[in-house]
């Protein structure tokens, strides 16, 4: 399906452990072990509280293991300071978040454009990314517009807009379309698809919603901790995918019940 790929890593778990310290530890991520490639459009599901949002976090330098080796682009950061590890983030990676954490008081434009004014760039060049990440999200028309007068879809597309501002290789979203209705979480994943493909940024997307893990590349299920089921392209096949979304156990009747609402 997309033969041009360069098999080349973009992010590698090796053997990453989570520990939550605290009156009450807690292992959320117990040795996992994971490899993604440039350009890969690649979904993490499983039950809440399995341990998704915290392997994004890690994936996204947000934190770090508690043992195990993490490579972004090649670099394994266990032996970086923080700042070393800050710059690794603002390099490599986009965050979306469910809650899009939009400035309510900023127009669209402005929201889009906060980022890069951290940066060094002039004026009229961070005015012409704006403009060119509003593109890819189709949004154009909404610059001048707050983000209270933009439908939930909408408002995520700018917060994806953000995300673009330091053109990261890697989008990580944290259940984008969690408060979405079908037809903005349809907005939001067209989106996603389209910068993977035309863009050729990675994708990862922590999701909740078989219509979302459907559309990507690839699913990774978590399980208490721990990696349960991880199709990839080689493996990959219809049977599989209905079984990754609705489980194996089913009988013939599961099986087709599982078709039709995947179809
Ligand atoms: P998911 O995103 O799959 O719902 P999380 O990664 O958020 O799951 O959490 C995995 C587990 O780790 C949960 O049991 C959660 O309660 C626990 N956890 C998450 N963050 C913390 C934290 N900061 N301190 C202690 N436990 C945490
Ligand atoms: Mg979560």
């Amino acid at each position: 399906m997309h033969m041009d790929r360069h098999h080349e890593t973009v992010l590698k778990l090796e053997k990453v452990s989570k520990l939550y310290e605290g009156a009450t530890p807690f292992l959320a991520l117990d040795s996992v072990s994971l490899e993604i490639m440039k350009g890969e459009l690649v979904s993490i599901i499983g039950p809440s509280g399995s341990g998704k949002s915290t392997l994004l976090h890690l994936l996204g330098c947000l934190d770090r293991p508690s043992s195990g080796e993490i490579s972004i682009g090649g670099r394994g950061i266990s032996g970086m300071n923080d700042d070393s590890v800050a710059d690794v983030r603002r390099d490599m990676i986009g965050f979306v978040f469910q809650s899009f954490n939009l400035a309510p008081t900023l127009s669209v434009f402005k929201n889009v454009e906060l980022p890069l004014m951290i940066s060094d760039m002039p004026k009229a060049e961070r005015q012409k990314v704006v403009w060119r990440n509003l593109e890819l999200v189709g949004l154009t028309d909404k610059a001048n517009n707050l983000p209270s007068q933009l439908s939930g879809g909408q408002k995520q597309r700018v917060a994806i807009a953000r995300a673009l501002a330091n053109s990261p290789k890697i989008i990580l979203a944290d259940e984008p379309t969690g408060n979405l209705d079908s037809k903005s979480s349809k907005e939001i994943i067209d989106n996603m698809v389209r910068l993977c493909r035309d863009e050729r940024i990675t994708v990862i997307i922590v999701t909740h919603d078989p219509n979302i893990a459907e559309r990507t590349d690839r699913m990774v299920r978590i399980m208490d901790g721990k990696i349960e089921s991880d199709t990839d392209e080689r493996k990959r096949s219809r049977e599989g995918t209905v079984n990754m979304l609705y489980g194996t156990a089913g009988n013939g009747a599961g099986k087709k019940e599982a078709r039709r609402r995947v179809g």
